[in-house]
């Protein structure tokens, strides 16, 4: 018994290896990327459940290594977390998105709002305000237009940090977003104290629906409606999940169904153009 123990930890050992190599080649990798050109974001529409009307875009980075090929953020996000990167990156996208739909609008495309990720590193950064508000002045995009998306861990972390955080963005008029609600450990105290504008429910509960799931997603648009709050379904893939959000009377919808994650120029093609063919 022994003897098959050591075979196994030598045939682990040599992976952990490889993949401890990557992560370290990654991050010294994606410094490069952020100011390499290798960064992109792309967008993923969201819509009013009701009237089916294009209401705003999620950001979503993306990485295109020049040998790897694109690598996905739940790749690189912890690395640059991690590594704290993750600043520099984030306020990399924050500028990049809100230029570029304040851009489609100034086009004459229709106000969009703009959902930005952030990640609990970003929070604790003390110019952060500052980079919001430098994105939002160069950039054109109201304030209103605005919406960070934190998740529940993010604020769990340090509460009363994240509360004075939150108050400086809604001073500014940039709005809040819970993300991943109903994943994370955190109490339910924190939706009257956290000046929160929305919850996007987690794509797992969503991607239950019709069988299961309903308890949940009901108890979260009832609990939005007390405190005053919107909520977003995300990961919605099948018309049926569509319909049935639709008779609970949740207000914004996301996914594959209706959109994929898309470059700028696939975005405006398909969102933002009329339909002059
Ligand atoms: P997230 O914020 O929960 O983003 C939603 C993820 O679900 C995206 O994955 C999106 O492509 C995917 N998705 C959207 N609709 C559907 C659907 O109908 N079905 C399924 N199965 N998936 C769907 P993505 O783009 O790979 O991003 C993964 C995560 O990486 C994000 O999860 C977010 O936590 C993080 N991330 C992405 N961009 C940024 C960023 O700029 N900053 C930070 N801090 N995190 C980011
Ligand atoms: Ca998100
Ligand atoms: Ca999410
Ligand atoms: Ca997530």
């Amino acid at each position: 018994a022994k003897q098959s123990g050591r075979n196994r930890l030598a045939e682990f050992v040599p992976a952990m290896t490889a993949a401890t190599q990557r992560r370290a080649a990654l991050e010294r990798e994606l410094r490069r990327a952020i100011d390499g050109g290798q960064l992109a974001v792309h967008y993923q529409p969201q819509f009013d459940c009701a009237s089916g009307a294009l209401l705003g875009v999620e950001a979503l980075v993306r990485w295109r290594h020049p040998e790897h090929g694109p690598i996905s953020p739940a790749e690189f996000i912890p690395i640059a977390e991690e590594s704290g990167l993750i600043v520099e990156l984030g306020s990399w996208v924050l500028r990049h998105a809100c230029a570029e739909v304040a851009q489609w609008q100034r086009a004459g495309g229709p106000a969009l709002t703009l959902a930005v990720n952030m990640s609990a590193r970003q929070l604790r950064e003390p110019g952060f305000i500052e980079d919001v508000t430098r994105a939002l002045a160069s950039s054109g995009l109201a304030p209103g237009r605005l919406e960070l998306e934190l998740t529940e861990s993010v604020l769990m972390e340090d509460v009363a940090g994240a509360l004075a955080f939150m108050q400086s963005v809604r001073a500014l008029g940039v709005r809040l977003a819970i993300d991943d609600f109903g994943t994370g450990y955190s109490s339910l105290a924190y939706l009257q104290t956290f000046p929160i504008n929305q919850l996007k429910v987690d794509r797992s509960f969503v991607q239950l629906l019709p069988q299961r799931g309903e308890t949940i997603i009901h108890a979260v648009l009832a609990l939005a409606r007390g405190f005053g709050l919107t909520v977003v379904a995300e990961g919605v893939e099948e018309p049926r999940q569509l319909e049935w959000l639709r008779e609970a009377g949740c207000d914004v919808v996301q996914g594959y169904l209706l959109g994929m994650p898309m470059a700028a120029d696939a975005f405006r093609e398909r969102f933002l153009e009329p339909a002059t063919a």
